[in-house]
């Protein structure tokens, strides 16, 4: 269209009219990073807990065969190799004898509850476990008493033996860190749950620490620095003095995550995640037995009617083996269904959702536009090495734009151009490394 002058001025009043109420004009505001990668609207993460063996032999096959990661907190002393459990701290026998004439109270009561479940007896692990979740449950006076009556047994000899498997240390679980490690090469996590399963909310300091830094060691040894990103304390522990010690060495935990743009919603509770004024919802559900498939679709269906949602899901038992097993065909079943809704939903591993939305909080992103060429620069104080989830950009373009050119390192991709109610855009993926991105305008199209 040719512009006759007295329509040009017009035109361009209007333009500038248009420009002050439309911040699409402003162009220090012109690129985001999308809330999920790839126009997703939530994330799945698939995740297994104490590294039983049918997770890997039964269920991890019919994920692989879908192409789903799936993220696996094992228990790394039950995995040949790395370093066993125990105790750390002064003489069991000191420790022990002195129960015969002072009775459990605070003073006393984290070192014992740490040394019982090492003193030879399973009996004595289960001592450690129930003392544990009377403690967790609030129940502490009642955690003391039951501690004096493990140690009154022990004392006297009367602790045995059971059948029971008090840590998870089931003699079939036999994966060895080099099935672990090809594992995380097919693109699964591997992932820390501790040494040996305790309550660390009964452990002291010492024993903690162990636990925890001594898991990832042995992570750190066999499978490399990605396998020490996420971690979960056994079971599902929100205990604030753990959590004071398991952020500092774990940068994930799927108990608890520090961030304030963050909702957790845990596996116990009730409440639906639509309703938040966070801008993320982590919404954990436990599938067990009773489940069903129809509420495993349905939770998959709720992450497609929001935006803000990361449905992270919990197994344990698979088929006929461990606590509260799903059925192979249920998982046959259930994994379709989330592979179907692919296409709006991100399944990834726990680690990497965590760092996409991490990297996406943390990033600062300035737009320029030089005559062509939109310029837009990225920084973070984010570790690149760790943090390395491909960001998903969106650029809205100036009027007139009909066709852009990506040029990213040597490498030149022309974007396709789509609109929506802000403007029209493009969007594209760039390593989480990349600081510098041009965008050139095409003549044409
Ligand atoms: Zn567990």
């Amino acid at each position: 269209m040719k512009l006759l002058p007295s329509q040009g001025s017009l035109f361009a009043v209007l333009f500038l009219a248009a420009s002050c109420a439309n911040p699409v004009k402003d162009w220090s505001a012109q690129t985001e990073i999308t809330k999920w990668p790839d126009g997703k609207n939530g994330a799945i993460s698939i995740t297994y807990d104490d590294g039983i063996i049918n997770q890997l032999t039964v269920a991890k096959p019919i994920m692989d065969s879908l192409d789903l990661p799936g993220t696996f907190f094992i228990i790394t002393g039950k995995v040949e190799g790395s370093a066993k459990g125990r105790f750390i701290g002064r003489e069991p026998e000191t420790i022990i004898s002195e129960t015969a004439t002072i009775k459990t109270d605070s003073t006393n009561f984290f070192e014992r509850a740490s040394l019982i479940a090492f003193t030879g007896t399973t009996e004595a692990e289960e001592y450690h476990a129930n003392v544990g979740s009377l403690f967790e449950a609030g129940k502490v006076s009642e955690a003391y008493l039951l501690l004096d009556e493990g140690y009154e047994k022990i004392r006297n000899g009367r602790l045995k033996d059971t059948e029971d498997v008090v840590f998870h240390n089931n003699p079939v679980d036999t994966t060895t860190w080099e099935q672990y490690k090809s594992y995380e090469k097919q693109g699964h996590e591997i992932s820390s749950h501790t040494v040996t399963h305790p309550r660390l909310a009964v452990l002291d300091e010492a024993n903690i620490r162990y636990e925890l830094e001594q898991s990832k060691a042995d992570l750190a040894k066999f499978m490399g620095a990605k396998a020490t990103f996420s971690a979960e304390g056994p079971y599902g522990t929100e205990n604030e003095r753990v959590m004071e010690y398991a952020h500092k060495i774990y940068p994930a935990l799927r108990n608890r995550m520090p961030e304030e743009w963050l909702e957790e919603i845990n596996r116990g509770s009730q409440k639906q995640p639509g309703n938040t004024d966070k801008e993320y919802v982590q919404w954990q559900r436990g599938a067990i037995s009773t489940t069903g498939i129809d509420q495993m679709k349905a939770w998959t269906d709720t992450v497609n009617a929001h935006d803000n949602i990361w449905l992270v899901l919990v197994i344990h038992g698979v088929e006929d083996y461990g606590w509260e097993p799903l059925k192979r065909e249920e998982l046959v079943q259930y994994f379709g269904d989330v592979k179907e809704n692919e296409d709006s939903v991100w399944v990834a591993t726990f680690g990497d959702v965590t760092k996409y939305l991490r990297e996406r909080k943390a990033a600062q992103i300035k737009s320029e536009l030089e005559g062509d060429t939109i310029m837009i620069k990225l920084s973070s104080d984010l570790d690149a090495a760790v943090y390395d989830i491909p960001l998903t950009l969106k650029t809205y373009l100036p009027e007139g734009w009909e066709g852009v050119r990506l040029s990213q390192n040597e490498r030149d991709i022309n974007l396709k151009i789509m609109s929506d109610s802000n403007g029209s855009y493009v969007s594209y993926s760039i390593p989480s490394s990349e600081t510098e991105v041009q965008l050139v305008k095409l003549e044409g199209n």
